[in-house]
């Protein structure tokens, strides 16, 4: 068997071409989704990323700013521009890029971030609303998961999930997500027996671990739905500036056994910011009280 390749680029590509479309119409009806995005230090990859925010949230026709702060920024002046963000009504949802510099609280950060403009669905009013089934802002990478995830599968009731992986970011809030979704679902982590037969069990596997290539062929049941969330640079090849970005999962052994994989890069990682931006527009939908376009 060799899998089919799921094409995250494609599909975010997708999602901001409707999202774009919708924000159109918004606009004709006088509402613009705003994006603030606030950045402090100079972590390398941070700068990426908010990078991309910035540009695709202006290419689907949002309102976006990037709060760029020093390193040495006092909490206290932190909180007073979350606090200011929180009462701007042209700002709909408000992203602290993580990690933050040493000396910084990102719990208390995030705590002070209005739960209706949280469109990372980091603040615990999300978390919580998620958990018992109410509306909520869901972290974009779980969501973007999940989109995969339907569009290749359909109706995942009653499939069989693990989730290898418990952070407050990826893997418990994919567990919900594949709860809430019917799915019978596992999830393991660094302390967990036994991981390769427990992954063995999967219809679905979502790995979000962070350690290149942990998962082997041997590890996946055939036929499965592999989804693999990390992100992880190799060290750089002699004559290379730079190591290739590979994920979790053994790509090349995994697509003998399974029925269908995300690659890295090009599978999980585009969908988080076209989440990012449907979550705004959520955020500004439910803060206007309008149905969304979709
Ligand atoms: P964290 O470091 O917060 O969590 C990693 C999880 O993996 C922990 O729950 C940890 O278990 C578990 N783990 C670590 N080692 C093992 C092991 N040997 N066996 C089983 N489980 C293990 O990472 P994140 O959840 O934030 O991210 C995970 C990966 O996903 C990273 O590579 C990250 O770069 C990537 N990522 C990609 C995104 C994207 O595509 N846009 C967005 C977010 C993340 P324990 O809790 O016991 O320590």
């Amino acid at each position: 068997m060799t899998a089919d390749i799921i094409d995250g680029k494609a599909f975010a590509a997708g999602l901001r071409a409707r999202i774009a479309t919708e924000v159109g119409g918004l606009a004709t009806r006088g509402l613009v989704p705003g994006l603030a995005v606030v950045l402090v230090g100079e972590d390398p990859a941070s700068k990426v990323y908010v990078g991309s925010k910035e540009r695709l949230a202006r290419e689907a026709g949002m309102i976006s700013t990037v709060h760029r702060l020093p390193a040495d920024t006092a909490q206290a002046d932190l909180l007073a521009l979350i606090a200011t963000l929180n009462a701007d009504p042209s700002i709909h949802g408000i992203l602290v890029q993580l990690p933050l510099p040493a000396g910084l609280d990102p719990q208390a950060v995030v705590m002070a971030i209005d739960p209706a403009k949280d469109v990372d669905g980091l603040h615990p009013i999300n978390v919580g609303n998620l958990t018992i089934g109410a509306p909520a802002l869901v972290p974009c990478t779980p969501s973007g998961c999940m989109m995969l995830l339907r569009d290749r599968l359909g109706d995942l009731s009653g499939a069989r999930a693990v989730v290898v992986g418990r952070s407050g970011l990826m893997g418990k809030p994919m567990a919900q997500l594949l709860l809430a979704a019917n799915c019978t679902v596992t999830v393991a982590h660094s302390r967990t027996r036994d991981l390769s037969e427990v992954c063995r069990t999967a219809d679905i596997l979502v790995a979000a671990v962070g350690r290149p290539r942990m998962i082997g062929g041997d590890w996946i049941r055939p036929g499965a739905t592999v989804i693999d969330v990390g992100i992880n640079r190799l060290p750089p090849e002699p004559g290379q500036e730079k190591g290739r970005l590979v994920g979790d999962v053994d790509f090349d052994a995994a697509r003998a056994v399974a029925a269908a994989i995300t690659p890295v890069p090009g599978g999980v990682g585009p969908m988080t910011i076209a989440c990012l931006l449907d979550n705004t527009v959520e955020a500004a939908c439910r803060a206007a009280g309008l149905e969304r376009q979709r």
